[in-house]
């Protein structure tokens, strides 16, 4: 969504409450203390009351915004900004946007939100046809002392393994010869970390988030093979160019 059709559809704190109802209604609300879901919409309170058990739900609790002062529209426009970009949205920014004053519960407004954002992207399995590789990453401790400088190989330092897996599509519609090189486009990525590049350590993770028969691409090792009995392997020969590249 545009960022001019956003405010078309939720132009004030009003649009925003109205539309969070409805898209919780399309959940349904069950009641905390005996389970049921049959409720009356109590409209002065803004509340719904149990059909059976007459204790009240707020349009908030149970949600991601449960316990939260902030407005509705904060939330939308924090949603739309890290989901409708390519660019990374910082708290810091997603607040000057906002333009409130104060950052502490725009920060855990945006955390909320990514946190639950990764619980659905931890469901979500991979399909079709995925390109998987790996990469490496320093990781440092957050509990190491700050006072003291970075060394490298210290114990609070390691090199963490990250299987990346990406769904890549080949797509015809938008394919420009002139401005892409390939008809692929990348779809859903995950990132997970890896004990090791083991063949056996590697097919755990893969089996826990790509579905079976999935097509793999992935370039000619043999920390791959324990996959070829569930999915079909496809293994590159990466050329050397693209290696240093990396
Ligand atoms: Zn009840």
């Amino acid at each position: 969504m545009k960022l001019i059709e956003f405010f078309k559809h939720y132009p004030d704190e009003e649009s925003c409450k109205i539309a969070f109802k409805s898209y919780r209604l399309q959940e349904g609300v069950t009641c905390k203390k005996c389970g049921s879901t049959s409720h009356y919409w109590k409209k002065n309170r803004e509340q719904w009351e149990c059909k059976s058990c007459k204790h009240r739900t707020t349009l908030k609790s149970g949600t991601v915004m449960q316990s939260s002062k902030l407005p509705y529209q904060y939330w939308f426009i924090a949603m739309h900004l890290i989901t409708s970009t390519k660019k990374s949205f910082s708290a810091k920014e997603i607040q000057r946007q906002i333009g409130h004053k104060r950052y502490e519960p725009i920060w855990s407004m945006v955390h909320k939100l990514r946190s639950v954002m990764g619980l659905r992207d931890e469901q979500y399995e991979l399909g079709e046809e995925i390109e998987l590789d790996e990469v490496f990453f320093e990781t440092v401790s957050i509990t190491r002392d700050k006072t003291e400088p970075l060394k490298r190989g210290r114990g609070s330092q390691r090199q963490s393994t990250v299987l990346v897996a990406a769904e890549s599509r080949v797509e015809e519609q938008n394919y420009n010869p002139k401005k892409h090189r390939t008809k692929k486009r990348v779809g859903y990525l995950k990132m997970m970390v890896i004990e090791s590049l083991k063949k056996e350590d590697l097919a755990v993770v893969v089996k826990e988030k790509v579905k079976k028969n999935t097509k793999i691409v992935s370039d000619k090792s043999n920390s791959y093979n324990n996959l070829k009995e569930d999915y079909n392997l496809d293994s590159k020969v990466v050329p050397k160019k693209e290696i240093i590249n990396r």
